[in-house]
């Protein structure tokens, strides 16, 4: 399942703070993701790159800067482009959340760019146009440009939601060993053992108990194994009785 991960591509164009660079690197790692590409970066990594980035310096190691967007993309079947102003772009926006579902999904099957832009002016119209899909968090309407590794943090955020539910479904799908549940014969079997030890415990005196005992018992789904620890310990009772 990791190696989904590593399938995604965060692309930075030309960011113009190498702080933002780290604060982005350590935002991909707390979400796993690892893979981070420079698209011309005014500022090279630097000690204040890596400062921001704290425990995640091996994103930044393992980056690999290109010269142009195109190149940064060029190995990539899909390209997912975020944006502060996206609202001309109808057809092709998608909320964060859906977007972290499409990256998945595509995931599976070859390498994905997710696309941030300068933090002055964004992405290039010519740019956003070469993304299959727009991503933009729906913040404030007055104020809604965010930080740079904030949006990062946010659009990785929904790519592990999404990621999460794929692995829980996977792990469905793998059928884990099934739990055996006891047949209603053996549950009979185990209602009447219970009755019979405590009827001689003077605990059961009339018939009013067992409906109770039984309705306890069955809201509780018993596994076999369950079921049998329970048989064991009125065993247990039995033999400590006639001793
Ligand atoms: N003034 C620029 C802001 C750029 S912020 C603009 O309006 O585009 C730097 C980058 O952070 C953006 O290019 C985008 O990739 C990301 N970003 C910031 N706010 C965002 C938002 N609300 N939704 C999606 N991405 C956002």
């Amino acid at each position: 399942m990791d190696s989904i991960l590593k399938q995604i591509q965060v692309v930075l164009v030309e960011t113009s703070h190498s702080g933002n660079i780290g604060s982005a690197a350590r935002a991909m790692k707390t979400m796993g993701l690892s893979q981070l590409r420079l698209v011309n970066p005014l500022q090279p990594i630097d000690e204040q790159a890596i400062a921001l980035s704290a425990g995640a310096k091996d994103v930044l190691e393992q980056a690999q800067t290109f010269a142009t967007f195109d190149e940064a993309i060029a190995d990539c079947q899909l390209v997912v482009g975020s944006s502060a102003r996206l609202r001309h772009l109808q057809s092709t926006l998608v909320n964060p959340r859906k977007g972290g579902e499409i990256v998945m999904t595509q995931a599976q099957q070859g390498k994905i760019a997710v696309v941030f832009g300068r933090e002055r002016v964004g992405l290039t119209n010519d740019e956003l146009l070469k993304c299959h899909y727009h991503l933009n968090v729906p913040t404030n309407p007055e104020y809604g440009s965010l930080n740079l590794a904030m949006a990062v943090q946010l659009i990785c955020y929904e790519i592990r939601n999404a990621y999460l539910e794929l692995e829980n479904l996977q792990k469905i799908e793998k059928k884990q060993p099934l739990v055996e549940y006891p047949t209603a014969q053996s549950l009979e079997y185990f209602f009447q053992h219970t009755e019979k030890v405590y009827r001689a415990l003077g605990f059961i005196k009339n018939d009013a108990m067992m409906p109770k005992i039984r309705r306890l018992y069955q809201r509780t789904h018993l596994e076999t194994t369950e079921l049998n620890i329970l048989r064991g310990m009125l065993s247990a009772i039995e033999n400590h009785r006639n001793k």
